[in-house]
């Protein structure tokens, strides 16, 4: 698809697969090392951290509720923000992507760094410009913390007591009146830095490049045949019959659900079926592509292979990437249907990385795609949080089935 392709142009330098492999070997032996000081270390989790902390940094940008974040970012970063009270505003943030691309397990201190790929609109008085950005963030953490649960990861919370957010300049938890040094019982950004910063524009909508990596090898995950034999032992199962039950069951139908809905504009059919980041991704292409006066059409979608290429367990969840291959005629037409880009006789050839997560404990390896995995009910009150309405549980997140979590093009995967 169009728009997906696009947002990878932002990469920044494209190495060769063996480096990327070499790389993710390496992020792979950290992983390991930090998991066996911080057993509770979870990346969905630590994802999710990263990015409400980003949402929040630039929803209080300039602005007094700033000083929520005092526990979470280094004095130089809160300065920066303070000098531009009623300066400035963010809003319309919407992630891309994050990777986590570099990991320091050092004697006193943890620092992880994450790539992230975003849009946001700055106001300045009057002035609104929308950019979009790669921005590289250093987190630290005092070396041998151990990593909150998943409730207190998930929002921003106070670390001791789990109170929403709500912290005095210095820091002080406004609900238990813990001081929440930097650090100690959290992770928080020691600084951040801009790699690159584009004005955004919808011209090129309709374009469609070459596709890139269509032809590329598979990255595997090290040690994969041994992982995926361990996932199976862990669940008592064959493993090569679980994987086809796999990709026909959940792969094959998140597949041709999430792109019959994104054709139509109807993101809600699929809510219970992706999580947040996701969601809000694909709603800001759509509404680009609305306002632009064109839709991006996916028709007579074929998946001609489904190969799984990566399996990481946590304490808390359990996440499987596939890489699917898939020809479709992918379009985009106007509303008088004119074809603006893209073919509507000859199909399209391409592959992309997904990647499910769950909470570890839920098994139902088949179930209805629409309906909610907690109660039953129909899939048709999700909302935009991805709570059902009928239960009043947040489903998005994992906790009761898979959920579609990302998606990596097959020209920037890493592993
Ligand atoms: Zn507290
Ligand atoms: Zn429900």
């Amino acid at each position: 698809m169009k728009r997906r392709e696009r947002e990878s142009s932002t990469i920044i330098s494209s190495p060769g697969v063996h480096a990327i492999m070499n790389r993710s070997e390496e992020n792979e032996r950290e992983i390991a090392r930090l998991k066996s000081y911080d057993p509770n270390f979870s990346k969905v989790l630590f994802l999710d951290f990263v990015s409400s902390i980003y949402n929040k940094f630039y929803t209080w940008y300039g602005t007094k509720d700033f000083k929520n974040l005092s526990p979470f970012f280094s004095n130089t970063e809160i300065q920066s923000s303070i000098h531009l009270l009623n300066k400035r505003i963010v809003n319309e943030i919407v992630i891309g992507s994050i990777k986590i691309s570099e990991i320091n397990n050092l004697e006193t201190v943890t620092g992880i760094s994450v790539d992230i790929e975003a849009n946001y609109t700055i106001n300045i008085q009057d002035k609104k410009t929308r950019y979009e950005v790669v921005e590289r963030w250093y987190f630290n953490r005092k070396a041998g913390v151990l990593s909150s649960e998943p409730e207190k990861m998930r929002k921003l919370s106070c670390p001791n007591c789990g109170a929403p957010g709500n912290f005095t300049d210095n820091g002080e938890c406004q609900s238990c009146g813990t001081l929440i040094n930097k650090g100690e019982m959290q992770w928080f950004v020691k600084k951040h830095k801009i790699l690159k910063q584009e004005v955004f524009i919808t011209k090129g909508l309709a374009h469609y490049e070459q596709e890139r990596g269509t032809n590329l090898p598979t990255i595997f995950q090290p040690n994969f045949s041994e992982i995926s034999a361990r996932f199976a032992q862990k669940h008592n199962f064959d493993w090569n019959s679980w994987r086809l039950n796999f990709s026909s069951n959940i792969a094959t139908n998140y597949f041709l659900k999430i792109y019959a809905a994104w054709s139509t504009n109807k993101l809600e059919d699929v809510r219970n079926l992706l999580s947040d980041r996701i969601y809000e991704s694909f709603m800001f292409w759509i509404n680009t592509y609305k306002k632009a006066g064109v839709t991006n059409k996916l028709e007579e979608i074929k998946i001609s292979n489904i190969q799984a290429v990566r399996i990481d367990i946590d304490k808390y969840y359990e996440s499987i990437t596939v890489r699917i291959f898939a020809s479709a005629l992918d379009y985009v037409e106007d509303s008088s249907g004119n074809i603006e880009g893209g073919s509507k006789n000859n199909a399209r050839f391409f592959s992309e990385y997904w990647t499910f997560i769950r909470r570890n404990g839920v098994e139902k390896d088949t179930y209805n795609l629409s309906t909610c995995p907690n109660c039953g009910a129909p899939a048709d009150k999700m909302g935009q949080a991805g709570i059902c309405e009928y239960c009043n549980t947040k489903i998005s997140n994992g906790d009761f089935s898979w959920v579609l979590a990302i998606i990596t093009q097959d020209e920037v995967y890493a592993g």
